[in-house]
C-alpha cells in the first residue's frame, strides 16, 4: 500500500511540475506518414524537415523526389514526386532557381539538360544506377557501326554522354509508344535487356537489346511470384518491366511505377504486391490505408544514399551541382526533348 505522506508529496510535486504535454512537430505532415514512421523517429527527423522547408524558401528551390525515395522524403519535403518521366517533365516546367534531385545521378543530369540555366543539385554524387553503369558512349558508337541506319532508343537510366549518342530517349512508361512512333521495322533499345524484351513482346517492331540489368529488379524470379500467390491467396501481383520477362509473364499486370500506382488507385485490389523497389509500396500505401500491401523488399542502394540530412546539406552548401559538357549537353538534350515531344 502506498504510504499516505508519499502520496501527498507526489500530488504536490505534480501540481508544481505538471507532466509536459508531448507535441508532435508538423502534426498535419506527420499524419501522412504515421503508419511508416514511429513518433520518436519523427521527432528526430523534424529538425531536418523544418530546415529544408526554410532553405527551399530562401533559395527558391524545389525538391524532386522519385517514387523509390523513402516516405520521410517522398511525403514531406518532395515538391514534385513521381517516376522518371514525371520528374523529367516537371523539371522542364519549374520556375525554381534550384532543383534538388532526390533520386539518382542520371535523373539529376536529365533535370540539368532540361534546365541548363538552373542549379541542379544531387545530394550524393555516389547515387548511381547499375543500368546507367552498364553502357558507355563508345559502346553506342560500336552498335551504330554494327547496325547502320537502325535508330537507337535509350532508356533515361543512362549518362548524358550515352544519351548524346542516341536518337531518342524513353522511360518505362512510354517505351512502347516511342519504339512504334519511329515508324521503322527495327530499333536498338538499350541498356535494359529485360525492358527491351518485355517491350518486344508487345510490338511488331524488332528490338535489338543490350545486356544491362537493374540490380534491384533482376532479383525477382518466377518462383517468387508463385510463392507469393501460395502464401497470400487472392493477391494481385504487379511487376515493373525491368523485371525478367518470366517474372512479368507470371504477374497480373506490368507497368512503370506510375502505371502501378494508377492500377492500385483505380482497381483497388484488396491485397497487392508491387515487384519493384521496396519504398514504392510504402509510398503508394500512404494513399490507400485500406489495401493490404505485401512487401518483398529489394532496396536500391543508390536511391537509399539520399537522405533528409544530405538534402539539407545540399541546400545549405550548394553541393553537388551537376555540370555537363556543352558538347554533350546539346545532343543529349535533343534526345530527351524528342521523347517529351513524342
Ligand atoms: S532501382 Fe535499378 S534502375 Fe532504378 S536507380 Fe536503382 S539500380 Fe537503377
Amino acid at each position: 500500500m502506498l504510504n499516505l505522506s508519499i502520496l501527498k508529496e507526489m500530488t504536490m510535486l505534480q501540481t508544481a511540475y505538471p507532466t509536459p504535454r508531448i507535441t508532435t512537430p508538423f502534426p498535419e505532415l506527420y499524419k501522412r506518414v504515421e503508419r511508416h514512421i514511429p513518433p520518436f523517429e519523427w521527432s528526430i527527423l523534424a529538425d531536418d524537415i523544418a530546415a529544408i522547408f526554410k532553405l527551399k524558401k530562401e533559395r527558391n528551390a524545389v525538391v524532386l523526389a522519385h517514387n523509390y525515395q523513402t516516405p520521410d522524403i517522398f511525403h514531406t519535403v518532395g515538391d514534385i514526386v513521381g517516376d522518371s518521366l514525371a520528374l523529367a517533365r516537371e523539371a522542364a516546367r519549374t520556375d525554381a532557381d534550384v532543383i534538388v534531385l532526390a533520386g539518382v545521378h542520371f535523373m539529376a543530369e536529365t533535370a540539368k539538360l532540361l534546365n541548363p540555366a538552373k542549379t541542379v543539385l544531387i545530394p550524393d554524387l555516389e547515387a548511381g544506377c547499375s543500368l546507367a553503369a552498364s553502357i558507355t558512349a563508345d559502346d553506342i558508337k560500336l552498335l551504330r557501326q554494327r547496325h547502320p541506319g537502325v535508330p537507337i532508343v535509350t532508356y533515361v537510366n543512362t549518362s548524358a554522354a550515352v544519351k548524346a549518342e542516341s536518337d531518342v530517349c524513353c522511360t518505362s512508361s512510354n517505351a512502347k509508344k516511342i519504339v512504334e512512333a519511329l515508324g521503322v521495322p527495327r530499333v536498338i533499345m538499350l541498356p535494359d535487356e529485360y525492358l527491351a524484351q518485355n517491350i518486344a513482346a508487345q510490338t511488331s517492331v524488332k528490338i535489338i537489346a543490350w545486356k544491362g540489368h537493374c540490380e534491384v529488379h533482376e532479383l525477382f524470379t518466377p518462383d517468387d511470384v508463385r510463392q507469393l500467390r501460395e502464401n497470400h491467396p487472392g493477391v494481385t501481383i504487379l511487376a515493373h518491366p525491368e523485371c525478367p520477362p518470366e517474372v512479368v509473364a507470371e504477374a497480373d499486370f506490368s507497368g512503370s511505377t506510375a502505371a502501378m500506382s494508377d492500377f492500385v488507385a483505380q482497381r483497388r485490389p484488396p491485397r497487392v504486391v508491387l515487384l519493384t523497389e521496396c519504398s514504392m509500396s510504402d509510398n503508394v500505401a500512404v494513399a490507400h490505408p485500406d489495401i493490404e500491401f505485401i512487401r518483398p523488399c529489394n532496396l536500391c542502394p543508390h536511391m537509399k544514399r539520399i537522405t533528409l540530412k544530405n538534402i539539407r546539406h545540399a541546400l545549405e552548401t550548394g553541393q553537388h551541382a551537376v555540370t555537363i559538357d556543352p558538347a554533350i549537353a546539346a545532343p543529349a538534350r535533343r534526345a530527351v526533348e524528342r521523347m517529351l515531344a513524342l
